[in-house]
Order: structure tokens, then sequence, then C-alpha cells
């Protein structure tokens, strides 16, 4: 069983035995009753696991475990920044820094970004202070436009080409019947 007590499954109306994820029964494992439904049990680990995972809350819970608030791309402790930025005027220096002072300073980031196919597994996932967020999103989205743009002038050049191989053909046809 994965590093949590209680699966955070939604109540649903799944009967005894079966599962409240996938609906199927839950089987006993081990023990004299192997392979017979076990009517005390409400879900499969596996289920758990892959509700945990779909699930951004716990996403962020797992991240902040492992990194404990500190930011992949610059290294900032974002906790520590936070204790230090108590007290008169810590707002403004915040936003000066680039934060939303009543926001988290660090952000849930995808590695490798959802558009572009990326997971919600851990490995995937990593955490980015608030300035560091902000200019990924920036950079991936103008290279989002580059590609669009590059492959909008790909098809521009396709469709000429195509259109220059059909007026060759209608040329050599003509040029045949005479
Ligand atoms: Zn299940
Ligand atoms: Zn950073």
């Amino acid at each position: 069983m994965s590093d949590h007590r209680r699966p955070r499954i939604p109540f649903s109306d799944a009967k005894r035995g079966t599962c409240r994820w996938c609906g199927e029964a839950t089987l006993h494992e081990k023990g004299p009753k192997k392979g017979e439904v076990n009517r005390r049990r409400r879900w499969h680990d596996a289920c758990v696991d892959s509700y945990n995972e779909s699930d951004p809350r716990e996403a962020r819970r797992r991240v902040r475990r492992r990194d404990r608030g500190r930011c992949a791309a610059c290294n900032l402790d974002t906790y520590a920044l936070r204790r230090q930025q108590k007290g008169r005027g810590s707002h403004r220096r915040l936003r000066d820094l680039g934060f939303v002072p009543r926001r988290s300073l660090w952000e849930l980031d995808h590695i490798v970004p959802l558009v572009d196919g990326g997971s919600h597994d851990l490995d995937n996932l990593q955490t980015l202070c608030t300035p560091c967020h902000k200019a990924k999103t920036v950079s991936e989205a103008s290279e989002r436009r580059e590609r669009c743009s590059r492959s909008a002038e790909d098809d521009v050049i396709a469709r000429a080409d195509a259109a220059l191989r059909k007026s060759e053909e209608m040329l050599a046809q003509l040029e045949a019947q005479h």
C-alpha cells in the first residue's frame, strides 16, 4: 500500500465487496479465503493509487513531501523565504520579487506540459517558485507559437508545391493532346 492511511476515493453507492473506483469485486488476496469476495474491502490498492494520481491536490501533496518547497530551477527554498518575510512591508517585498504574497510561493509544474502529452506521474512533476514558473510558462508558450507558425509555413509551402505539380500535369496533358 502506498503512503497514505485512508483512501480519499469519494463515497459511491458501490455495494460491499466491490471497489468504489472500478466497481469490480474486491477479493481476499491471501489466507484460506483467497480468491473469494472480501465484503469488508471497498477498494483495490491499485485503484487507490490511480485515484490519487488523478487528483491534483494529491499530486501537490506528494511533490511537497518530496521537494519541501525548494525550486527545481533556481534552488530557492520558498518556505524559508516565507519565514523570513514576516511583518511590515513583507507583501510588497514579495511582490517585488515576482510572487503573489497571499498565495503559495511555489507552484506545481509539469516538466513535460500536459498539452504536449506530459503525465501527472511524480517524475514529471516538479516544484517551481512562482517567478521561475512564470518564466517557464512564457517560454513554453512562445515555443508553441513558434512551432505552430513553422507548421503553418510548411503548410503553405506544401500547398504551393501541390498546386505547381497539378499545373505541370495539366500542361503535360495539354501538350499530349496537341
Ligand atoms: Zn478497483
Ligand atoms: Zn525558482
